[in-house]
């Protein structure tokens, strides 16, 4: 049986990495490895954390039809390479895509199969303490990045399969668990 497309989006700060990294540690999903134009951080490693490319390798890649999905994002391409999906879905593994809405959009129309999870803040004052603690900056000011996610979140439940709110990491990673192994 082949295996599931999963997508796991949400706002910045929803807290996206955060429930990827135990889910991955919990149930066997192959984790797609995005290509993306932005700079490795620090802790970033090629083909680990996403396949670092140019831009120009970002757009031949687009133009030969090697991506699933892509966005511009804060000024940078991100994408989900075709091939190592469709691989994994035929050798029957479920293959888990972290990825923004814009993305998220294009998965929902080329694969209505697919299962999406909106992961949602326990509420706007905790999206915006969570983005401090977090302390990067350098994807615009805190106050955009709350109007961007509430108008995500408006656009959300007609998109997503299931809306989880993100209060503690344990309870919202066990609800996607859930959710994901259950019997169909
Ligand atoms: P995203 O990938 O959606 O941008 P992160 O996973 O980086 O979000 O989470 C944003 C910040 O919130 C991080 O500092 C993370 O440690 C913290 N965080 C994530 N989930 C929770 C939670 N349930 N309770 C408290 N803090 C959380
Ligand atoms: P970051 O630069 O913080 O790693 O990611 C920025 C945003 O890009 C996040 O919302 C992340 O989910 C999203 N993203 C990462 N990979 C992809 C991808 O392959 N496609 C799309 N559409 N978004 C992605």
């Amino acid at each position: 049986m082949p295996g599931r497309l999963i997508v796991i989006a949400g706002p910045s700060g929803s807290g996206k990495s955060s429930i990827v990294r135990s889910l991955v540690e919990r149930i066997e999903l192959v984790y797609s490895v995005s290509a993306t134009t932005r700079d490795p951080r620090p802790d970033e490693v090629e083909g680990v954390h996403y396949r670092f490319v140019s831009r120009s390798e970002f757009e031949a890649m687009i133009d030969a039809g090697d991506l699933l999905e892509w966005a511009e994002y804060n000024g940078d391409y991100y994408g989900t390479p075709a091939s190592p999906v469709r691989e994994a879905n035929s050798d029957g593994f479920d293959v888990l895509l972290e990825i923004e809405i814009q993305g998220a959009r294009q998965i929902r129309h080329h694969r209505p199969d697919a299962v999406m999870f909106f992961i949602v803040p326990p509420s706007m004052e905790e999206l915006r303490a969570r983005l401090e603690a977090r302390g990067d900056t350098d994807r615009g000011t805190i106050e955009e990045r709350l109007r961007i996610a509430a108008s995500e979140m408006a656009e959300a439940p007609d998109l997503f399969d299931h809306m989880v709110v993100n209060d503690t990491l344990e309870r919202a990673v066990d609800e996607i668990e859930g959710l994901i192994t259950a019997p169909s």
